[in-house]
This record gives C-alpha cells, structure tokens and sequence, in this order.
C-alpha cells in the first residue's frame, strides 16, 4: 500500500469517528493513482477505514467517458470497478461521481453539521459567499445524488475549485495530497463554524413511562432530546426532510405527537394515514423516541438533525426537500404516499 493510501485511511477514521462531520454510514474519501480511483464502497462506514478494507477500485478514464455522455451506467458506477483489484467484491459509493468530476488526487465528502446548517437556507450560496469568500469554492444547488448531482457539479467546476458546498447535504474538498486536503478540510469548517445553542439535559422518566408498551423507547443521547425541548430546532426540523441521509434512515423528516396524544397514539395516527411508520417521534416538552431496535445509523442521523437544529434559528429560511426530491430517494409507492400527505 502506497504512503498516501496509508495516510487515506487514517484520515477517513478520524473524520468518520467525528459526529460533526460524518455520521454513520455518511460521507466518503478517495485517492486517484495510476488511473484508479479508490473510493469508499456503498454502505460501509469511514470511521472503519483503518481496521476494515471500505475502498474499491475504479477506472477513471471510461468513467469520465461515460459521465460525458450521461450514461445511466454512472448511477451505480459499478461497471467501472477494477474486478481484477477488488477482492472483496465491494459495490462503489452512490457519490463517486462526484469524486470523479475532480481532477485533484485526494476528494474528502462529509456530511459537515456546520455546512449542513447554511446549506438548508434558502439564500445558502450568498450567505456563504461571505464566509467562504477566501476560498475558491463553488455552490451546487441541491440534486439527487448519482448522476443528477454529478451533472450540476459538472456546470459549476471550475479547473481551480477546490471546496464545494452542496445545497441541502454537505461539503467536498480536493487537493493533491492527503495531508493538503485535511488542511483544507479543517479551513473550510472553520469558515462556517455557526453558534449552536447548547442542549438542555432534561429528565426523561416521564417519557418512558408514556412509552411503556409501545415499540419505542426514549433516545439515550442528551442532544438528540434537545429536539423535543429546544423550541427553535422543533420548529425548523418538523418543516420537513433537511437532506438526503434523514428520510433514507429516518423517514421523511420528523413524527410529532400532538398536545396530550400518548406516543403509541402518535404513532397508530401517522401509520393509519398510509405513512410509513415514523421511526423518530418527538413528543415537545418530554422527549425524542426512537424505535428500542433502532440501528446505529438511525441513532446517528437523529443526532445530526439536532446537531443541525442547534444551529439553526426560528427566523432562518429554511428550504426542505420537496416531495418529489424526497420521492427520487425511496422506494415507496408515490402514489399512495401523495395520497396520504395531508391536504397542503
Ligand atoms: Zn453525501
């Protein structure tokens, strides 16, 4: 294994081990080198970069051939893996494409809670323009990531962009070197550091109890209960889905019981309406329930949303993801799904 290929590895862990860059299976590295771009595979998790083999072998040439093109073979990009090189079989990243678009041999993909909380507001890219003004970095307003994503950040990349801030998901950037593109990584975070609120740690016996015999039970994790008592995250965070990771992990966007409804009620109302069933249920003024089998990364994305929420203000404008964007992300029946949304 080559020096920056080591290097690689131990950088993905430290940023995948960082709530307030990557959660759980989120964000993505890779290196080019003699003609392959090794890039983190589909599913697998940065922060096991140095114990576990995460990256695949693909070819960049025929893949830039085909991004030229717009062949749908760039969705997957699994007709570019190196079979000779990838022993373990791995699939590619859905966000290679956006790694490939970069001419620099290092690309770093997080899922920044800092980016993340400007690049939900409406007026992102000129609110940005102030805090990134230094940088040669570019907006990409928000697309589905593949080949719609790649698409628009080929619109916008210029030979120089090195930072590019992705309008309702994250942050990317490029450089020659591993230890450059951490440098660069830790400026462009520090340029858009928001003041967050700080989580109150409040008392969730109540909470249980209300849960008792239901599927859920009350999150463990001090921030992810700010969402139930900080008023200004509620109010952000039950406008809809903020970006893509929530509605894949979570559903579309939160679940919130109303006035006096026991959570169990809360839940048999949304799931009677044809929804599918929420997994996050804030109950105001007690507490966050998530289902008692929830996996790791549905307790790490409801971390991000409050990680996000602290960070946002009641008056900011906030742009969710529509719901045909939520459509282009999940498998669910549009049509029956329209169907249940409550009328607008
Ligand atoms: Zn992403």
């Amino acid at each position: 294994m080559t020096h920056e290929m080591t290097a690689l590895k131990a950088l993905s862990a430290r940023v995948g081990a960082d709530p307030l860059l990557v959660q759980a299976a989120g964000g993505n590295t890779s290196l080019k080198q003699d003609g392959v771009m090794w890039i983190k595979a589909s599913g697998t998790w940065l922060q096991h970069a140095k114990e576990r083999d995460i990256f695949v072998p693909v070819a960049i040439a025929p893949l830039l051939k085909a991004l030229e093109r717009d062949d749908p073979a760039c969705e997957s990009c699994t007709d570019f893996v190196r079979g000779d090189l990838n022993s373990l079989g791995l699939r590619p990243s859905i966000e290679t494409t956006v790694h490939a678009s970069f001419a620099h041999k290092v690309v770093l993909h997080v899922h920044c809670i800092e980016t993340i909380s400007w690049a939900v507001r409406e007026d992102a890219e000129a609110r940005l323009q102030e805090k990134l003004a230094g940088f040669d970095w570019a907006f990409v307003p928000y697309r589905r990531p593949g080949l719609p994503l790649a698409k628009e950040i080929r619109l916008r990349l210029k030979p120089e962009t090195n930072v590019l801030v992705l309008g309702n998901h994250g942050l990317v950037v490029a450089a020659d070197t591993v230890a450059e593109a951490e440098r660069l990584l830790e400026r462009a975070v520090q340029a858009v550091v928001k003041p967050a609120r700080r989580p109150v740690s409040p008392d969730t016996a109540a909470l249980a109890e209300l849960a008792q015999g239901t599927r859920y039970v009350p999150s463990p994790d001090a921030i992810v209960q700010s969402l139930a008592f900080d008023a200004q995250s509620l109010a952000q965070a039950r406008k809809g889905t903020l970006y893509p990771d929530h509605i894949v992990f979570l559903g579309a966007g939160i679940s919130v019981a109303e006035e006096g409804e026991a959570p169990a009620r809360a839940a048999e109302r949304i799931g009677r309406a044809g929804r599918p069933e929420p997994k996050l249920i804030v109950v105001p003024g007690k507490g966050v329930l998530l289902p008692a089998d929830a996996t790791p990364a549905m307790h790490a994305m409801a971390r991000c949303l409050a990680d996000v929420g602290l960070r946002l203000t009641q008056a900011e404008p906030v742009r969710v993801l529509t719901l045909d964007e939520e459509l282009a992300l999940v498998n669910w029946d549009a049509e029956k799904y329209r169907q249940s949304l409550p009328p607008a």
